[in-house]
């Protein structure tokens, strides 16, 4: 969403609210596989003393896939964010900062990069999550298969190791 700014930046103590649906399809995440509701974007843009500043809440239900037990799971998306809006941009890579153009930004972007910036890179049906049984593919959270027990003890250590 292109907002626009022009009354806010003359009024210095000011806010707006602002409440916007970001396009799932924009967001390439993994694990997950549905969005079950759009991707809400609800935040206020302050202006202190000149400076612009944003906070915004992220907020979606999701159908995600385990890392580990490959089981389908229902995720709430909550997520909380802060972004600088600047009509010039003195240091090209901090990234916390959005160029206002013309007087209005697009929060779209900065919403989408902090929802891909702080999404977790490995998503699990639970913490302690036991997997697949590396041998059989049994879900091991259904109880053991029967296969540890022939399973080299070095090997396991090995493929714990690994996944780390
Ligand atoms: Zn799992
Ligand atoms: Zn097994």
């Amino acid at each position: 969403m292109v907002l626009d700014l022009r009354e806010l930046i003359a009024s210095p103590g000011k806010g707006l609210d602002y409440e916007f649906e970001l396009d799932s399809s924009d967001l390439d995440l993994d694990g997950v596989l549905r969005y079950l509701t759009p991707v809400t974007v609800t935040g206020r843009v302050e202006n202190h003393a000149g400076h612009i500043e944003t906070r915004f809440r992220i907020s979606a239900e999701l159908i995600c896939q385990c890392a580990r037990c490959l089981k389908e799971f229902p995720k709430q998306l909550r997520m909380e964010g802060a972004a600088y809006l600047t009509e010039e941009l003195e240091d090209e890579d901090n990234e916390d900062y959005y160029l206002i153009v013309d007087g209005a930004a697009d929060l779209t972007e900065a919403a989408r990069d902090h929802i891909i910036l702080n999404f977790e890179p490995r998503l699990l049906c639970r913490e302690d999550c036991l997997g697949l049984c590396p041998k059989c593919g049994k879900d091991l959270n259904e109880g053991p298969c029967g296969c540890g027990e022939d399973l080299d003890p070095r090997l396991l250590a090995l493929g714990q190791l690994l996944e780390k």
